[in-house]
């Protein structure tokens, strides 16, 4: 059966296409006949060599990543890239202006590196604060709380700190020889349903763009030839937590040391040794790459993604000849369209990122409100849309619709919808918003 009976809308860990969870139980015992399961293997072995390096390679076809970029599996999941990239790019930019004064000693202080953050969410908020923790001169060269109000939206790039290349902020930078080691955002916030529709592309060319895609990571296409460094959780798109894939473009690997006065990178944060043991410096987490490179193999299969979503394929409205992450996008754009559009039409629901251009494909968060959704002046009363948001997250459970209740920090419902959730489990949700407004009305 490659339908479960319930249908997971948690935000992570999430979904895994049920056909990979069948595939590796019936691998679970005996692993390519090695008589023993994957778990017990030795990661020096051949077979988990071949494992280490199919995933890569799955995972470089399914995003077209260029040969100057290097595919890293890491542990300590998003967290632990916040401090990652730190360490590992201002060490590069470090490197970088000691080559530009022919090494005459610079500056091995961090503070005189600025690095720059888009805060659009929870989640780059969280790493900006992580940043600052370890004493780097962290920017937020915009932060949309500020200019929307709330996270409802990604503002202008004209309205970025570093968006006109004779600003006062670049320029100041350049004239101080302190270019900025690298520009950060998320690429789709998780928590608050704001996704990136575009690329920024009006910063400083020397400024590598870093991009944590943890939660739309394999959901569409990307450009990676537009990023220094792209890295991603597995829990959400990919497979089980334990392993985070980092995508880095080789250039970024020249970095300073501590010969350089510059205080060591922690070996187990540090790309270079990663990249140096290709992602086998300790043990890595065997299984959690192994189901990875499982989903990958799902995701380049032509019909795989097309038997998830049942009788729909005889559809003729579907493009049948899409495959990997263009297929993914299309049948992405197709779900979270008509639960959008659902939403968008009841009297009952509110959509929370109202910058309909920034709307998560992935995340969709929403409230409950009873006041009149035609009337700006509505005053709604608050304890009673709770009271229903709760109870709306309690009867969808009782019908196998999981997970549903909005992330703890900011309440009301959530359904994230990732690769993994079939179409149809889109439609059963669709159909539950109905029947509950109806019986709410
Ligand atoms: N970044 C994003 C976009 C996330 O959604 C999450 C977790 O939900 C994280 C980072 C943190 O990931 P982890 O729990 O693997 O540290």
């Amino acid at each position: 059966s490659t339908i479960p009976q319930k249908w997971n809308f948690g935000a992570g860990p999430a979904m895994i296409p049920r056909p990979v969870l069948e595939r590796a139980q019936a691998e679970f015992l005996n692993y390519e006949d090695t008589g023993v399961s994957l778990m017990e293997l030795s990661h020096r072995s051949e077979t988990y060599e071949n494992l280490n390096n199919r995933a890569q390679q799955q995972l470089r076809q399914l995003l077209s990543i260029p040969e100057n970029y290097k595919i890293l599996f890491m542990q300590g999941g998003g967290h632990t890239q916040f401090a990652a990239v730190v360490y590992n790019l201002i060490a590069w930019r470090h490197h970088q202006n000691k080559a530009k004064t022919n090494n005459k000693p610079t500056s091995d202080h961090w503070k005189d590196i600025p690095v720059d953050y888009i805060v659009t969410g929870a989640w780059s908020a969280k790493a900006v604060e992580e940043a600052k923790r370890l004493g780097a001169n962290a920017r937020v060269i915009c932060d949309a709380k500020k200019s929307l109000g709330a996270f409802t939206g990604i503002p202008a790039e004209e309205t970025w700190l570093t968006s006109d290349p004779e600003g006062p902020t670049r320029k100041a930078d350049k004239e101080a020889g302190q270019t900025p080691a690298y520009l950060y955002y998320c690429d789709n916030e998780t928590v608050n349903g704001v996704e990136f529709s575009f690329v920024p592309s009006m910063h400083d060319p020397e400024v590598p763009l870093v991009c944590d895609m943890s939660s739309n990571i394999l959901s569409r296409p990307v450009d990676v030839s537009k990023f220094g460094v792209i890295y991603a959780g597995a829990q959400k798109n990919i497979g089980p937590a334990g392993v985070s894939v980092v995508i880095i473009r080789d250039d970024l690997l020249q970095t300073s040391e501590e010969k350089d006065g510059l205080s060591p990178v922690p070996l187990m944060l540090d790309y270079k040794t990663m990249v140096k043991n290709n992602s086998l410096y300790n043990t890595p987490p065997m299984f959690a790459i192994y189901m990875s490179s499982l989903v990958f193999e799902w995701l380049l299969d032509p019909k795989a993604q097309r038997i998830q979503d049942g009788e729909k394929e005889a559809d003729k409205s579907i493009q049948q000849d899409l495959v990997g992450v263009q297929a993914a996008a299309a049948r992405n754009a197709r779900k979270a369209g008509k639960l959008y559009k659902a939403l968008q039409e009841s009297k009952l629901y509110r959509i929370v990122v109202t910058d309909e251009k920034s709307r998560s494909k992935m995340n969709v968060p929403f409230r409950i409100s009873t006041a009149d959704k035609l009337d700006p002046h509505a005053v709604s009363d608050k304890k009673k849309d709770e009271a229903l948001e709760a109870a709306f997250v309690a009867q969808a459970e009782a019908k196998g619709l999981l997970q549903l209740a909005g992330h703890r920090s900011v309440g009301g419902i959530r359904a994230s919808i990732y690769n993994a959730m079939p179409e149809e489990g889109v439609d059963v949700l669709i159909d539950f918003l109905k029947e509950f407004e109806k019986q709410n009305a």
